[in-house]
């Protein structure tokens, strides 16, 4: 069977789908955000976190993952949680992915991913999980190759199998301060929302995180977006958040208290 690598599981999460979960966060990204919050989950290999003198990533075996699952099962019977696969990418390493979540048969599992992977692999997965929290970053192709070095075309187009498929899922939207923010940006969003036939169960608008450069040290990395304005465009979310509401598209979101704070 198939081996994967971690660099962190949650236990108790709360905020990686209903009730409460059990994260794994897989090692491995095939894209680079400038404003990645997570700089040891972009690299598959182990690597030194320089602070703490401890290596993270470990190798798991399919075995392991599910004994941990199994010391969980009553609590996510009670909340109605169950187990996520975030990272990274975790379709980067999807055999394992796979092995592990068509196995858990009687437990709620979400994915967490950015949609960039081969189509075929994740019609795959759409059979085996239950959620969906797909990313969406730059509708223009350009801005989404310069700013997170990649196309997005294969995510446009898993986006459109995604809605298909009939799967629950959510569309997780980065707020980046003059990135992903701009009025354009968030137009192109709400205008790619709007043309699915099978509207997301939510979009979740994340502000930025001011501490996103913070763990970049410990892996003798620099944070890319380090002299970033980090208060979000207050104006171009209001804007956003009243065109889905008008649409009947609930949002989700920290921008949500920034419009009720202003
Ligand atoms: S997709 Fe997520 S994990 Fe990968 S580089 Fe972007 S923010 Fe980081």
């Amino acid at each position: 069977m198939n081996k994967g690598i971690i660099f962190d599981i949650k236990e108790f999460a709360i905020n990686d789908g209903p009730g409460i979960r059990l994260t794994i966060f897989m090692k491995g990204c095939p894209l680079r955000c400038l404003w990645c919050h997570n700089p040891e989950g972009l690299s598959q290999k182990p690597q030194i976190n320089y602070k703490t003198g401890c290596v993270t990533g470990v190798e798991y075996s399919v075995e392991q993952i599910f004994n941990r699952v199994r010391k969980f099962k009553d609590i996510f019977q009670l909340s109605g949680g169950g187990i996520t696969f975030s990272g990274g990418e975790p379709l980067m390493q999807a055999d394992f992915v796979y092995d592990v979540a068509s196995n858990l048969t009687d437990i709620h599992k979400t994915l967490d991913t950015s949609g960039f992977c081969n189509s075929q692999i994740f019609k795959k997965m759409l059979s085996i999980f239950n959620l969906i929290y797909y990313d969406i970053k730059l509708v223009n192709d350009d801005l989404h190759q310069k700013f997170t070095g990649v196309s997005n075309k294969i995510i446009l187009e898993n986006l459109k199998i995604l809605e298909r498929s009939g799967v629950p899922y959510h569309i997780r939207i980065p707020l980046i301060p003059n990135i992903t923010d701009t009025k354009d940006n968030l137009n192109d969003i709400k205008n790619l929302i709007l043309s699915l036939e099978n509207r997301p169960l939510r979009v979740d608008a994340l502000p930025y995180n001011a501490l996103a450069g913070g763990k970049y040290d410990s892996y003798n990395m620099e944070y890319p977006l380090k002299d970033i304005n980090d208060v979000n465009n207050i104006e171009n979310l209001k804007e956003f958040n009243q065109a889905l509401t008008q649409n009947k598209i609930e949002i989700i979101g920290e921008e949500v208290k920034c419009l009720q704070k202003n």
